[in-house]
């Protein structure tokens, strides 16, 4: 017999979460008609400095932290409500989530005061951008197989090697990098250190890779000798490994999982009422049970992070389930309102042009992240069957 560690115990919102939704609501309405964001399915696909500045102004950005960072100590339960919020009504996110789901938290756990005092601060007012530096041109699900090495000499870190698809590199400010400091031992996941790496003044060259829309989303980010300060390093040398998948639990965990084909889900509920089919019903019916359970799951590991707990297993299941999830909406969608989806519509958010962006996007979703068949590795492990 063995030992399952995947659960999702029952958490419920705080009275407060009701009262902070419809501030947010609120506050996206009036956001909506002052700055003038056209609603995005896919977080990622706006950048809006302006707008992570106004909701750094709310207070919303950080709201887990301690004071002294910049936060507001609310709890992971209430930052779940503002962040759905957000989704759902596909603001133009795409500037501080990265930094603020997991590389402020990252430095929270691992960097040094001196790393917090600098940066968290500035993620919380929302002018702050992170990076992800993981993925190498030959070490994606295998990110332990990365080859990029970082070398202590006397006074700094020389970096030599390269990344790929990092998001949003050329106008972020910071990367967290994983890197090599010691040569690949019997132990795989040993010799791996994570390092700040300033985007606008370290002497990288970052060039750009159009995603399949020609959109300048992501980029090579080229290291040649490069040499950062020594104390540029996050948490223990060494140690890069357990930190990198920590910082994993923060990406798959939460509601843009299975929240990026929301609308189109929407547009399908109002029609299914006109069109009187028994069979479409019952398929719009599973969909929406099967949104309430993801969740329902995505809140029980808000929970898990409010106690400080590691949901990294159910965060897989999250991830894998929603990306489903979501598949399934755009082909029932396909079936039940076959319109002609068309790139830049004149009405942009009108859903032949959302559902043509996400036809476009969606394969990639799976892959953000980590793949279904990694996700699915790390549950069958969770499980002790593997
Ligand atoms: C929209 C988007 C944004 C991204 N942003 C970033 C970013 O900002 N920073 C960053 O570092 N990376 C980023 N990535 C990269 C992402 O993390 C990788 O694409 C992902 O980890 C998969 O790696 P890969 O592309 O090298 O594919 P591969 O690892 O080459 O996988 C190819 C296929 O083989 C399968 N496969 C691989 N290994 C196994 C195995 N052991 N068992 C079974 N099947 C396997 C995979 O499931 C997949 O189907 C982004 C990707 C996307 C799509």
């Amino acid at each position: 017999m063995f030992e399952s560690s995947l659960s999702f115990p029952p958490a419920t919102l705080p009275p407060t979460a009701d009262r902070l939704r419809s501030d947010v609501r609120e506050f996206l309405k009036e956001s909506h008609s002052l700055l003038g964001w056209t609603p995005r399915s896919n977080f990622m696909s706006t950048f809006s400095a302006e707008f992570s500045q106004s909701i750094g102004l709310k207070g919303w950005l950080g709201l887990t932290w301690p004071k002294k960072y910049g936060g507001k100590e609310r709890s992971a339960l209430e930052r779940f409500v503002v962040t759905e919020e957000l989704l759902s009504a596909g603001a133009p996110v795409a500037a501080h989530w990265v930094a603020e789901r997991q590389s402020g938290p990252l430095l929270i756990r691992y960097g040094t005061e001196k790393q917090r005092m600098e940066i968290l601060p500035k993620i919380a007012e929302g002018k702050c951008f992170f990076s992800i530096g993981m993925s190498e041109p030959d070490s994606g699900s295998d990110l332990a197989s990365i080859r990029t090495r970082a070398e202590k000499t006397s006074h700094s870190w020389k970096i030599t090697g390269s990344k790929v698809w990092t998001s949003n590199a050329h106008i972020n400010h910071w990367m967290i990098l994983l890197a090599r400091t010691q040569p690949v031992s019997e132990n795989r996941h040993a010799g791996m250190s994570q390092f700040l790496i300033d985007l606008k003044n370290d002497n990288i060259k970052v060039n750009p890779i159009p995603n399949m829309l020609g959109q300048h989303d992501f980029n090579e980010v080229v290291f040649n000798e490069t040499e950062i300060p020594l104390d540029r390093l996050i948490g223990k040398e060494g140690n890069g490994w357990h930190q990198v998948t920590a910082e994993l639990a923060y990406e798959r965990s939460g509601p843009e999982r299975f929240l990026s084909t929301y609308n189109i889900l929407l547009e399908l509920i109002n029609s299914t009422g006109e069109q009187n089919n028994s069979e479409i019903c019952r398929a719009v019916g599973k969909l929406t049970a099967q949104l309430i359970s993801l969740r329902t799951m995505s809140i029980s590991i808000a929970g898990m992070l409010e106690r400080g707990e590691n949901p990294d297993i159910a965060a897989a299941v999250v991830k894998d389930s929603g990306n489903e999830f979501e598949q399934k909406v755009i082909d029932i969608a396909r079936q039940v309102l076959p319109i002609e989806p068309r790139q830049n519509g004149l009405n942009t958010e009108k859903y032949e042009t959302m559902m043509a962006e996400l036809i476009m996007q969606l394969p990639s979703f799976s892959f953000r992240g980590g793949t279904p068949e990694i996700m699915r590795g790390i549950i069958a492990r969770g499980l002790g069957v593997r």
